[in-house]
C-alpha cells in the first residue's frame, strides 16, 4: 500500500498543484492521498476524477501531518519524505520496494524541519531543486508495482492508446 501525504497546501495558492499532486498519485499506483490542510475544493476535484476515470483512491483533508505519521508508524508503515536533500533514489530503492506500507510525503514551501528526524527515509529524486509533482512521479515509477500498466475497475470513461487522435469510450 503506498499513501501520499501532502504537507505545506496554501488553499487557493497550491489548490493546482495539490490536485495535480492527488492525480499523478492515483494514476501512478498510490492508494489514497492525505492532505495536512482544509481545502474541499482540492478533494472535490480529484474525487470527481476517481469516480469517472475508475479504480480505489482515497482522498482526506485536514490531517495533522505529525499525528498522521506517528499512526503510521505504529501501523508497521515506514515514512518516505522527498526532498532534494535526500539520498538519491536509486541508493535506495531496492531497499524501499521491499516494504509493504509506505507514506510518502511531499511538501510545498518549506519543511518542518523535524520532518527529516520523523521520516524513516529521506529521498531525493536527484540532489536538485524541482517539484513534488515530478518527484512523486519518478519515485511511483520506480516504486509502486506497473505503475504504467495499472487497471483502474468501475470507471465510466475509458481512454484508448491511439497513435493518432483519441478515443473515449463512455461505458
Ligand atoms: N525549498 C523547499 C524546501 O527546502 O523544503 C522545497 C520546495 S519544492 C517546490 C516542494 C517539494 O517538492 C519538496 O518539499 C519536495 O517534496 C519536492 N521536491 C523538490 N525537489 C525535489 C527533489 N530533487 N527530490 C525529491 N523531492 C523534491
Amino acid at each position: 500500500m503506498i499513501v501520499v501525504l501532502r504537507i505545506g497546501h496554501r488553499p487557493q495558492r497550491d489548490m493546482r498543484v495539490t490536485t495535480h499532486v492527488g492525480l499523478t498519485a492515483r494514476a501512478l499506483g498510490a492508494d489514497g492521498m492525505y492532505i495536512a490542510a482544509d481545502d474541499r475544493g482540492v478533494v472535490t476535484s480529484i474525487r470527481d476524477v476517481a469516480d469517472r476515470f475508475g479504480g480505489e483512491f482515497f482522498v482526506e483533508d485536514k490531517v495533522g501531518w505529525n499525528s498522521c505519521i506517528k499512526r503510521w508508524k505504529q501501523d508497521g508503515g515506514v515514512v518516505v519524505h522527498l526532498t532534494m536533500f535526500g539520498l538519491n533514489l536509486p541508493d535506495v530503492e531496492e531497499e524501499i520496494r521491499t516494504k509493504e506500507k509506505i507514506l510518502v510525503i511531499v511538501g510545498a514551501e518549506k519543511v518542518p524541519g523535524d520532518l527529516y528526524q520523523m521520516a524513516d527515509y529521506n529521498v531525493a529524486v536527484t540532489n536538485q531543486p524541482h517539484s513534488e509533482i515530478a518527484g512523486l512521479a519518478v519515485f511511483l515509477d520506480h516504486i509502486a508495482p506497473n505503475a504504467l500498466h495499472r487497471e483502474f475497475p468501475g470507471a465510466k470513461v475509458r481512454v484508448y492508446p491511439n497513435a493518432c487522435g483519441k478515443t473515449v469510450e463512455e461505458l
